[in-house]
């Protein structure tokens, strides 16, 4: 490897213990001012301007063991507990903010399966509510039997359990989305809260923290508009979203010229690459969990680490 970048991903960074969900799975501050301070001893913090450089040509150099780090979702998380500390410490991040959950107080499907497991820990019960409330579907959906969608997901998740891993697939994409849709906001209505704006409001940045971040100097990318699995839909789909991204991204002044790509559930295929190319993206992250090397990479599809990948 001749050009090493460690690129790390973060989620959530809460204090889960004082937290009213301690069952979300993300990182605690007191691990995040551990990793940071790992970081600092062991890499080079870059911002997404490094790295646009280290790219370009003539390539500039990148300092000893550069490390850059990005942060999914847009949660409130990132603006009240890891900008300052970044800040604190002369740290840039990048951000990748979903445009419809900050514009429209929704809370992201993905979002929401996520509290109803921390709410709920017994995902094989989860599960069987989501398979007898398929009956009802059936006149208007062509769904699949019970077992053929236990077929669909096979081999193993990184973090997760089979019911968990098998829970999300149904939820995240295999049922048709008006289906999963409605199983999703009833699952959330009733375990979670009936208040999705509310909650979305405490969930996510609001365009102001996302415009305060960047006059501080954080980088801020697309992750979509809702958020969509962008390998499962159709090209002209795929230009809706990232047109509809980057309309959200030039109301905080980014440029064309410098806007970057992290793709939701790390999904992307030719033609969405086809499209960014077209829209001249600087840099697209996904989720394939390794460290990047400039030489090889395509500066589209860079590999990231996930945080608990390094040591806290
Ligand atoms: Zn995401």
């Amino acid at each position: 490897m001749t050009r090493p970048l460690t690129i790390v991903m973060y989620h959530y960074v809460r204090d889960l213990k004082r937290s009213r969900f301690p069952g979300i799975k993300g990182l605690s501050l007191e691990r995040f001012h551990r990793q940071l301070d790992y970081i600092q001893t062991h890499y080079t913090p870059i911002t997404a301007e490094d790295l646009f450089e280290a790219l370009s040509t003539p390539k500039r150099d990148l300092p000893p063991n550069p490390i850059l780090l990005t942060f999914d979702d847009g949660y409130s998380d990132h603006f009240s507990n890891v900008f300052p500390l970044l800040d604190a410490r002369g740290i840039g991040g990048c951000f990748f903010p979903p445009a419809q959950a900050i514009l429209e107080h929704r809370v992201l499907d993905v979002n929401k399966i996520q509290f109803v497991l921390a709410t709920i820990p017994d995902a094989g019960a989860l599960l069987e509510q989501v398979f007898s409330s398929l009956a009802e579907f059936r006149s208007e959906h062509a769904l699949k039997s019970r077992e053929e969608y236990l077929l669909t997901v096979s081999g193993e998740h990184r973090y997760d359990t089979r019911e968990v891993t098998v829970l999300k697939r149904l939820l995240q994409r295999e049922l048709p989305e008006p289906v999963r849709a409605e199983i999703v906001r009833r699952l959330f209505a009733e375990h979670v809260t009936a208040d999705e704006e509310a909650f979305a409001c405490e969930l996510y940045m609001s365009v102001d923290q996302i415009a305060c971040l960047r006059r501080h100097g954080m980088h801020i990318g697309s992750h979509g508009y809702a958020h969509a699995w962008l390998n499962h839909i159709s090209p002209q789909a795929q230009v809706i979203e990232i047109d509809r991204s980057l309309t959200f991204l030039g109301e905080f002044g980014i440029g064309k010229d410098e806007w970057t790509m992290c793709y939701p559930y790390g999904g992307f295929n030719d033609s969405l690459l086809r499209v960014l190319r077209d829209r001249q993206c600087r840099l697209g992250f996904t989720v394939e969990a390794r460290t990047a090397d400039l030489d090889v990479d395509d500066r589209l599809t860079l590999p990231r680490l996930d945080t608990n990948d390094l040591p806290s």
